[in-house]
């Protein structure tokens, strides 16, 4: 999913302030639901759902749905009761058929008793019939928008990630998903509901409406199925496999749009590069669809992708076509089994991405693009709780870093079993849920290694190493050179020790060079590298393989303290009038004061470690024209620096 403040090209924003502005959106969702839900509702753990049966009429003039979900399900507990995510701000139920004695409906509960007690292994079916009036909601996690398009209405919805009990009453978990989803769609003429699997039929009842009807047949988690309606007209193409088997491929787009589409021309492209990457596209028997989306963002619904008009037209985000392509395979097809492991789609998605820019580019275009997923600041890529809103989207930790995991993943595996690795691990969690260990198994499994040690470091710990390395290259006389090469790990950072293999990059003095792995994993490595040619430098991880922060120094001083590039530690520029901006990543734990010249601390000026850089106005605090001095506190140094401002 990609949640955004759509920019127009005029607004030149850096890139690291966009992308402030995109976790502040998400945070701004999410807040309120959050703080009224500590506990995310995990519910209906006796049951096993088979399919549902969604059948609602949609009335755009007086924002209102109507009509009923019916579901099929096993158990797999003995059970006199089941509970159901359905929001009861937002719903309201009238009945319910089925073997039910009664039910209640409070708290965003709805909980159902049976005129009986089910045993292990029976079956059940339920039809819930209800109405009400969703609509976006901070305090619910739901993006609901009834707007127009064009005139006519258009409504809109991202239920990732506990947005589907705000509008249909389910077992609202990814764990559990559903075999079949049956939804019929009425709306009024001449709107057109888009949604997931195929559309089996479009019948014209009564009193100028049409009623749309699809069926998807392949295992879907609740916040992947989709209602997005609006005047769209349709394009269709058509995908053909190298096997030659086909693929329908549709666009329901804004007719005003139809002219403005380059990006949709990448669509077969990906189609083509990712099948031969990941194994065919996950839902063959039925499409792959993109629908013009709201007001801002997309999501990877199944089959059904909805994209804001301008990531077809490529005036943005060319990126966000790709990585909801991405997502039919690593979101859709394996679905985090819980948010805690997101960053198994998000990730995903973003370095496929990569992946994208290294067929279509070249490896340095890959190279590049990992250059700029690296993040230097807190916290873990599993969410250790659900209930801390930010952390389930965090750009720095579920997009960016988890990237980097996959990224670092394929060279400690090396490349041929990391890509035969995401095919085991399509094969053993496809159309199923995964969890961290269900990857870490299936490709160690391939790679015959246990890889516990990586995914612990890289996704449960927080942070990266930092390399101090130095090195020294002598004649052993008899059989050519000896390189000692020394590698320490001294964590500026309240990190532990990181277990890697590095490469070495050693240059020869006739102009050639070689890589050698070493493994760093104490906090001194000493390793002594044999050539036949004297080596004249030595560099470590050439290539940007590893999220580390890397200082070479001398051997013979190596007992210094850590070394302290002015640039770091010092604001710029100096004198200023108003902004100071440094880097941050050098230092995600510890604060930035301002003092004056007497040494009276005037103010802390925030750290923002999951940014690059930081810009403060000085001015804007209230700071006029002076000599100060900033101090730069990490938890085992500190800088001061003289700040001029001038007026
Ligand atoms: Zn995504």
């Amino acid at each position: 999913m990609i949640v955004s403040v759509i920019l127009s090209s005029s607004q030149s924003m850096d890139s690291f302030d966009f992308l402030r502005d995109l976790s502040e959106s998400k945070e701004a969702r999410f807040r309120a639901y959050f703080q009224a839900n500590r506990d995310p509702d995990l519910v209906a753990d006796e049951i096993d759902v088979k399919r549902y049966d969604i059948d609602l009429e949609v009335f755009p003039e007086e924002e209102l749905i109507s009509g009923s979900v019916g579901f099929k399900a096993d158990f797999v507990a003995p059970a006199e009761s089941i509970s159901l995510n359905m929001n009861s701000q937002l719903l309201e139920v009238d009945s319910i058929s089925g073997p039910v004695d009664e039910y209640t409906h409070t708290s965003d509960r709805l909980h159902i008793r049976f005129d009986r007690r089910f045993e292990i292994n029976d079956s059940i079916q339920i039809q819930i019939f209800y109405h009400g009036s969703p609509r976006t909601s901070h305090s619910n996690s739901l993006y609901f928008d009834w707007g127009t398009h064009g005139g006519y209405p258009m409504i809109t919805i991202i239920s990732e990630p506990y947005g589907a009990r705000c509008w249909w009453p389910c077992k609202d978990r990814p764990d559990d998903k559903a075999d079949t989803v049956h939804f019929s769609i009425t709306v009024p003429d001449p709107l057109f509901a888009a949604s997931n699997g195929k559309l089996v039929s479009v019948q014209q009842p009564a009193g100028g409406r049409a009623r749309y009807t699809w069926h998807e047949d392949y295992p879907i988690a609740t916040y992947l199925v989709s209602m997005e309606i609006a005047n769209y007209v349709t394009l269709s193409d058509t995908f053909i496999t190298d096997e030659g088997d086909t693929l329908p491929i549709y666009y329901y787009i804004f007719p005003d749009d139809i002219n403005d589409l380059d990006m949709l021309l990448n669509t077969i492209p990906t189609l083509e590069l990712f099948s031969r990457l990941f194994g065919p596209y996950p839902f063959m028997n039925e499409k792959y669809a993109i629908n013009a989306h709201g007001p801002a963002g997309a999501i990877e619904n199944q089959t059904c992708t909805s994209l804001h008009p301008a990531y077809m037209s490529g005036d943005i985000g060319f990126d966000v076509l790709i990585h909801e392509l991405a997502h039919q395979w690593w979101g859709d097809m394996v679905t985090c089994d819980s948010f805690h492991h997101v960053w198994l789609n998000e990730g995903f998605a973003v370095y496929s991405n990569a992946l994208w820019y290294e067929a279509t580019e070249g490896f340095e275009s890959y190279q590049q693009y990992m250059l700029d997923q690296r993040y230097w600041g807190s916290g873990t890529v599993y969410v250790e709780d659900l209930s801390n809103w930010p952390m389930i989207f965090h750009l720095g930790l579920i997009y960016k870093k988890a990237s980097f995991v996959l990224h670092m993943l394929r060279h400690v595996v090396g490349d041929e079993t990391f890509f035969m690795g995401l095919r085991n691990y399509r094969q053993r969690c496809g159309y199923s849920s995964a969890t961290t260990e269900d990857l870490r198994d299936a490709m160690g499994e391939v790679c015959e290694n246990d890889l516990d040690w990586f995914f612990e470091q890289w996704i449960y710990d927080e942070y990266y190493p930092w390399y101090y390395y130095g090195w020294s290259c002598d004649s052993d006389n008899e059989t050519g050179w000896e390189t000692t090469l020394v590698i320490e790990q001294r964590q500026l950072q309240l990190a532990d020790l990181f277990k890697m293999p590095v490469d070495v990059r050693l240059e020869f003095e006739d102009g050639d060079s070689e890589t050698r792995v070493v493994w760093s994993e104490t906090s001194s490595d000493t390793f002594s590298i044999h050539s036949e040619r004297r080596v004249v430098d030595v560099s470590l991880d050439p290539e940007g393989w590893i999220l580390c922060s890397k200082h070479e120094i001398s051997l013979s001083s190596r007992d210094l303290v850590i070394p302290e590039p002015a640039y770091v530690w010092s604001p710029i520029p100096n004198p200023t009038r108003d902004i100071i901006t440094f880097p941050t990543n050098y230092w995600p734990e510890g604060s930035i004061s301002l003092f004056d010249l007497s040494g009276r601390r005037l103010m802390n000026l925030g750290l923002d470690p999951g940014n690059e850089f930081q810009s403060i106005s000085l001015r804007n605090k209230g700071i006029g024209p002076g000599s100060y001095v900033v101090r730069f506190d990490t938890p085992k140094h500190s800088y001061n620096r003289i700040l001029i401002i001038v007026d």
